[in-house]
């Protein structure tokens, strides 16, 4: 039989975001001072807990890894994909939780009802319970700051992690609540879906973590509804009222960190600056240098008091690129007004739109990933009227989700 020693450490709570690491601790590849303890004693456990042959970790058969989902039953047919797992059943059903309040930020890719024209909101999700049918190969991350996503032994699909993690009980690292260490394997379910059998389903009450999800002593087993193994999903989704009223009402812009009420937000995407640009994470890169293009064309155009047309819709155009001018260019320069006697233009004057509704509001993403701010920077701004406001002017403090967006949060 195999005896471990579990460190008491391990069921120590943790307030800090391990995300947040300053430059220093970012230029060690560290993990920051708070964890450094408890992620040790967490690698000292696998090390046990796993079986070593021939210098190389294996998860054992027998080892039950859980899922958290909010589809049913699971597509076990998508290739490419990276698949997360809890090595403990808390980790897998707190996700179900994040996602559920992550869908705040998703307000345009809510499914409509094919009845009413409604739109639909996950209110529940599903545990899955795997156990493994022989031993597997796994390499231990051993920094809890290493997302697997983003780390190259990982995205080999061969390969499978195990490395510690946190939870996030909402949409982001909640420092009220805080986190014990939890265990995350990833692996890739088109390489390993035969070493896997899965043998429970469950029905989890999004409504009873969303109630419990200030009390990190909650028995999470209590949010199961029943096991599940029905041939389709439960026809369970709410509307937008039901879930402001479950989950209360605050919605976030999918392409910026505009807040407000879901009609207000459903609103503002529609005229959105940062529509165009797309919210996935390569465009994010590019928002934020057009975002410092938008803030130089703003200071010329205050400069000049001329007003030109506004292109409404457009924060900048992005057809127009602005230059920085390298020697060359600047031979070009010289060339072209030795010949002509003319300057050479190489950019237009771009148009800004003067429809931001929040001008008040500063970009989160300007905060912290060019003037480099750290998590916890607080701002003092007025949130815009349609959140229900009055001009009434709230200090926010610098977050960053999980995703690596940042956004201002609400303190007081
Ligand atoms: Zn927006």
């Amino acid at each position: 039989m195999l005896i471990l020693f579990i460190n008491s450490n391990m069921d120590k709570i943790y307030k800090k975001d391990p995300m947040d690491r300053d430059l220093v601790t970012i230029f060690k590849g560290d993990d920051i001072e708070e964890f450094k303890e408890g992620v040790s004693d967490m690698i000292k456990y696998y090390k046990r807990l796993l079986l070593k042959k021939d210098d190389k970790y294996y998860l054992r058969k027998g080892t039950l890894l859980y899922h958290g989902s909010e589809n049913y039953p699971l597509n076990f047919a998508k290739k490419n994909m990276m698949t997360f797992f809890g090595l403990d059943m808390e980790i897998a059903v707190w996700y179900i939780y994040e996602m559920i309040m992550n869908q705040k930020h998703y307000t345009a890719r809510i499914i409509k009802s094919k009845i009413t024209g409604e739109k639909l909101f996950e209110r529940n999700g599903y545990l899955y319970v795997f156990k493994l049918k022989e031993d597997i190969p796994t390499e231990i991350i051993e920094k809890i700051y290493q997302n697997p996503k983003d780390t190259k032994v990982c995205k080999n699909k061969k390969v499978t992690c195990i490395h510690p993690q946190v939870s996030y009980r909402g949409d982001s690292f909640n420092e009220e609540v805080g986190t014990k260490i939890h265990t995350e394997v990833t692996l890739f379910m088109e390489t390993y879906k035969d070493s896997l059998e899965l043998i429970r389903s469950y029905l989890i009450d999004g409504e009873k973590l969303h109630k419990n999800h200030k009390d990190i002593e909650y028995d999470i087993r209590d949010s199961i509804v029943r096991e599940y193994s029905d041939p389709t999903k439960i026809d369970d989704k709410v509307n937008c009222e039901e879930f402001n009223r479950i989950f209360s009402d605050n919605y976030v812009c999918e392409y910026c960190d505009f807040r407000g009420s879901f009609d207000s937000v459903l609103e503002h995407e529609k005229t959105c600056s940062f529509r165009s640009r797309g919210s996935s994470k390569k465009n994010k890169h590019n928002n934020i240098m057009k975002f410092l293009d938008f803030l130089k064309d703003k200071k010329k155009r205050k400069n000049t008091k001329k007003r030109g047309k506004i292109n409404r819709g457009k924060a900048i155009d992005h057809t127009k690129r602005q230059y920085i001018t390298t020697g060359r260019e600047a031979k070009r320069e010289l060339i072209f007004k030795n010949r002509t006697g003319r300057k050479l233009r190489k950019t237009k004057n771009v148009k800004v739109s003067g429809n931001r509704k929040d001008k008040t509001r500063p970009s989160a993403s300007y905060y912290y990933n060019i003037l480099k701010k750290p998590i916890g920077t607080k701002v003092r701004y007025a949130p815009h009227e349609g959140l229900g406001g009055s001009g009434k002017i709230y200090t926010y403090t610098l977050q960053v989700r999980k995703n690596g967006s940042p956004f201002w949060k609400k303190m007081y």
